[in-house]
């Protein structure tokens, strides 16, 4: 990269610029606007996006995905205008795909959310979630003298209104709301 960089330094003094830049096919140059676009949110060449996430559940499509501890880019854009959700959220994530669990994850969070595989820029397939029907070790119980926040036991919840987001304890039968979720 360096390398690349003092070369074109040396082509521009000597006013050569014209057929030598020519090879630089992925990074047209970088004009203002280009730069401009670039500090709002970045493309990913490899990766997910992950897309009409109702605002506030933002950040807990990133805790689900672990992102903090990602090594690849992350980009997170919350409060976008959306014509179908109102405001939304856009998780951008480089060099990751997403597991059917992750998926599922974000589907009791962001149950409009739209799933992109990104592969050389382009958006390669497009997964919209759906809230799954039962939800394995995904949830925290609300109730605190549920077994499962006594013993080492993976919660399990039946969903039974998908819109807005009830769902039922197997082990204790507390009903929950789409504002009591926690995710383990
Ligand atoms: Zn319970």
């Amino acid at each position: 990269m360096a390398k690349r960089k003092a070369k074109n330094r040396k082509i521009r003094k000597s006013g050569k610029s014209g057929k030598k830049i020519r090879g630089r096919k992925t990074f047209p140059s970088a004009s203002k606007e280009d730069a401009k676009k670039e500090l709002k949110i970045s493309a990913i060449d490899e990766g997910t996006v992950i897309d009409h996430i109702p605002t506030d559940a933002t950040f807990k499509v990133v805790e689900i995905l672990n992102l903090e501890n990602h090594s690849g880019i992350v980009s997170i854009a919350t409060n976008l205008q959306s014509k179908s959700i109102g405001k939304k959220g856009i998780v951008k994530v480089g060099g990751k795909s997403l597991t059917q669990e992750e998926v599922n994850k974000i589907a009791i969070v962001a149950p409009d959310a739209t799933v992109n595989i990104i592969k050389n820029y382009d958006v390669k397939e497009k997964i919209k979630v759906k809230t799954p029907d039962i939800i394995d070790n995904v949830v925290k119980c609300s109730n605190p003298v549920c077994v499962t926040n006594n013993e080492k036991i993976p919660t399990k919840f039946y969903v039974f209104k998908k819109e807005p987001l009830k769902i039922k304890c197997h082990y204790c039968e507390r009903s929950m709301g789409k504002e009591d979720i926690e995710i383990i």
